[in-house]
């Protein structure tokens, strides 16, 4: 047997003793290796002369580095070096008389080796927790003492205040900034509870908030304070209060941060200021007004002021002139007016409004618009020259016309111009009769603009008939306007608003492109070359100077010849030297347009000068046809002027057309008298477009199955 055998053999046999014992990470044969080596290092101290005991520590190392480290590890080694260490080996390590000498100082050997190996290893690894616990240790203060001073820079430096409260609401920290807020130096406030800090005025909010968040209820409230500083100084401080909690999720104190708000406060205050006042005479604006109004204590008395004759002072003495009355009017004005309750305001250019509040009775606002009628009393003084200044005043109570601010200022409107017609300087009362008609009209004339944009008019049509065999000839066209809320007005209503306003225009240029497009349908539905529409013009349009282009323009655009339309004229709108009317109507007769003059009968009635007119057609009015006083069909006086009008209007080569017929002894005694066409309920009423169609189709039928 060879040595190497004999080693491997005994390396197998201690691998096998060692089996069991806590094992290092190594594998079976990697450890009958690794012992392979040891035993060779055992056999080489055995045979050394002298005995070399270095070798044997080095094999008690040796396990201890592998990490055999529990005692029975040394024990199983130990007990391996005995006689079967002898016996397996004895070819390599000799078997002279001291062999059984030198095992036992290898065993010493190998065990001390083991132990001192051990315990450096113990020690060496204590030493490097102990080293990594510190270094944990110190890293955590020098990170606690980072956000420290971290938070005390924040703390101290801090533009913005902050303060640290317990839980009773007493401070216990504040920093520099929000002492300064405060005017104080930060231990006049600590030990202070926050209703000291926050001020009376809000102290009720911030103590229900603070409950909360001592609750809770909720993490954090902010609120805007004013405070009393004692240098008597306001400051505006918004405040944000922060529960700091613990693991338990319970606070142990609350943070606060305030910043100091008041210039901003002072910018809103001035901003809010400018925008609600007149910059001229510092009086509230129209917004401040009607802010006040909506908000006003019922009942409401208002009088509304407009200087007399103002632009004639703009015009003569200059805008500083202007300016400079208004001034004094607006000072003498805000004297003159009780402050309680009472808000004088302008309007706009010369006009003022005083609203009184809980207004006892009418005769209260009238007592106060005499006051402000007193105020124009003296003259005014510029620039050496005595100005009489006057105004006028419309008086309006809620008592009388309800408390709705819009109409209540439509009311004081109206009434104004009321004052005004009757002459300047004085002051009328609201008459709810006249009122009433004049606010329907001014809510008709506001409202008008929006309508059109809002498509809220809509046109009717009436037949247009032959006398002679009752067939439809053309159709009137007439407006009609659903209001949101008044309903279906009538045209007598709003034309004549219209009228005033100026809005006729838009309005009538509507009238006339959807008279236009209905008839163009028509044209091409029925095939009626000869059928007309006839829209009414209102004198104010006659005098636009792009009348005849935007009726030429109009046919042009829809596609419809000029004979299918025709124009109603009043007498009064083609009478007198109009000579642009007089060139307008030639233009659009040469054109083919038809004319007609509506309502003949009601105004001059003056055939000789109509004559002369490129009209085609003459509208008797209703009126002549009505009824007389004693019950007669035919009211005597009248049909002797009908009569005449017809064969007079005949001479002069115009078509007569009678409105408002709805008897049949009308129609028969109109027939009689020759009378060209009629148009009333006998024949039918305006009626919706639909209506109108069927009234076509039926009578295209009737001609076709003739
Ligand atoms: P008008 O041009 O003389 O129109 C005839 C009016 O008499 C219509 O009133 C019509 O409904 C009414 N009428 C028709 N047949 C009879 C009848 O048998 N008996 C009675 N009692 N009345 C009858 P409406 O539609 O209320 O129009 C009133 C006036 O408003 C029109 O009088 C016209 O001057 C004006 N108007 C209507 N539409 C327009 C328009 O588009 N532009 C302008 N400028 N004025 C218009
Ligand atoms: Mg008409
Ligand atoms: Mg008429």
């Amino acid at each position: 047997m060879t040595a190497a055998h004999s080693v491997e053999r005994f390396a197998g046999r201690w691998a096998a003793s060692l089996k069991g014992a806590v094992a290092p990470a190594m594998t079976r044969a990697e450890l009958d290796v690794f012992l392979r080596g040891l035993t060779e290092q055992l056999t080489e101290a055995m045979r050394a002369e002298p005995f070399r005991p270095e070798l044997g520590r080095a094999v008690g190392k040796a396990l201890i580095d592998a990490h055999y480290r529990d005692a029975s590890v040394l024990n199983r080694t130990l007990a391996m070096l005995g006689d079967e260490f002898v016996t397996e080996l004895g070819d390599v390590i000799g078997d002279g008389a001291d062999v059984m000498n030198r095992v036992a100082k290898l065993h010493g050997a190998v065990a001390e080796g083991f132990a001192i190996a051990l315990r450096n290893t113990v020690l060496a690894e204590q030493e490097t927790t102990q080293r990594a616990a510190l270094a944990a240790a110190r890293a955590a203060e020098e990170r606690r003492r980072a956000s420290e001073a971290r938070f005390q820079a924040v703390f101290a430096g801090a533009a913005v205040g902050i303060g640290v409260v317990d839980l009773t609401g007493t401070v216990l920290e504040v920093n520099d900034a929000m002492a300064g807020m405060l005017g104080r130096m930060p231990d006049e406030i600590k030990g202070r509870t926050i209703a000291e800090v926050i001020g009376p005025e809000n102290i009720g909010q911030a103590y229900a908030e603070f409950g909360k968040l001592v609750g809770g209820e909720i993490d954090r409230f902010r609120l805007e304070t004013t405070h009393l500083r004692p240098d008597g100084r306001v400051t505006s401080i918004d405040l944000s209060m922060t529960a700091v909690r613990n693991r338990s999720g319970t606070p142990d104190f609350f943070i606060g941060v305030a910043v100091d708000v008041t210039e901003r406060r002072r910018l809103q205050n001035r901003l809010w200021h400018e925008s609600r006042h007149d910059s001229l005479t510092g009086l509230p604006n129209r917004t401040l007004f009607f802010e006040r109004l909506e908000a006003a204590e019922q009942p409401i008395g208002l009088c509304y002021l407009d200087l007399d004759g103002f632009k004639n002072i703009n015009d003569s003495l200059g805008h500083d002139a202007g300016d400079y009355v208004l001034r004094v009017v607006a000072n003498r004005l805000r004297k003159s007016i009780e402050p309680d309750g009472c808000t004088v305001a302008r309007m706009a250019g010369d006009e003022f409004v005083v609203l009184i509040e809980r207004c006892g009775s009418p005769d209260r606002v009238a007592r106060e618009a005499e006051k402000m009628l007193a105020v124009f009393g003296r003259p005014i003084e510029f620039d050496g020259e005595r100005l009489s200044v006057t105004g006028s005043i419309g008086v309006v109570h809620s008592a009388l016309v309800g408390a709705d601010p819009g109409r209540l200022m439509r009311a004081a409107d109206v009434t104004l111009y009321q004052a005004k017609a009757n002459g300047s300087g004085r002051w009328a009362r609201y008459d709810p009769a006249r009122g009433e008609r004049e606010l329907t009209r001014h809510s008709l004339a506001t409202a008008m603009p929006a309508a059109l944009a809002h498509d809220e008019f809509l046109l009717h049509y009436q037949p247009l008939v032959a006398l002679a065999d009752s067939s439809v000839r053309g159709f009137e066209a007439l407006v009609r306007w659903d209001h949101p809320r008044l309903g279906r007005v009538s045209p007598g209503q709003f034309i004549p608003v219209a009228e005033e306003t100026g809005n006729i225009n838009a309005l009538g240029q509507w009238v006339l492109e959807q008279g236009c497009l209905q008839a163009r349908r028509w044209f091409d539905e029925f095939g009626i070359d000869d059928l007309y529409v006839s829209v009414n013009v209102a004198a104010t349009q006659l005098r636009q100077p792009t009348f005849v282009a935007d009726v030429l323009g109009t046919l042009d655009q829809v596609g419809l010849p000029a004979t299918c339309l025709q124009l109603e004229l009043t007498e009064s709108a083609v009478a007198g030297d109009t000579q642009g009317a007089l060139l307008a109507l030639r233009e659009l007769a040469a054109a083919g347009v038809r004319l007609a003059i509506d309502d003949f009968g009601t105004g001059y009635s003056n055939l000789a000068h109509l004559g002369r007119l490129p009209v085609h057609q003459l509208k008797i009015d209703r009126s002549l046809l009505a009824s007389s006083r004693r019950g007669e069909v035919v009211d005597p006086a009248h049909d002797k002027i009908v009569a005449a009008t017809i064969s007079l209007a005949h001479s002069l080569g115009l078509d007569v057309l009678a409105e408002g017929v709805e008897t049949t002894p009308q129609a028969d005694r109109l027939r009689l008298l020759q009378c060209d066409g009629a148009q009333g309920m006998l024949f039918g009423g305006p009626v919706p477009v639909g209506e109108a169609a069927e009234i076509l189709a039926r009578q295209t039928n009737r001609a076709n199955s003739a």
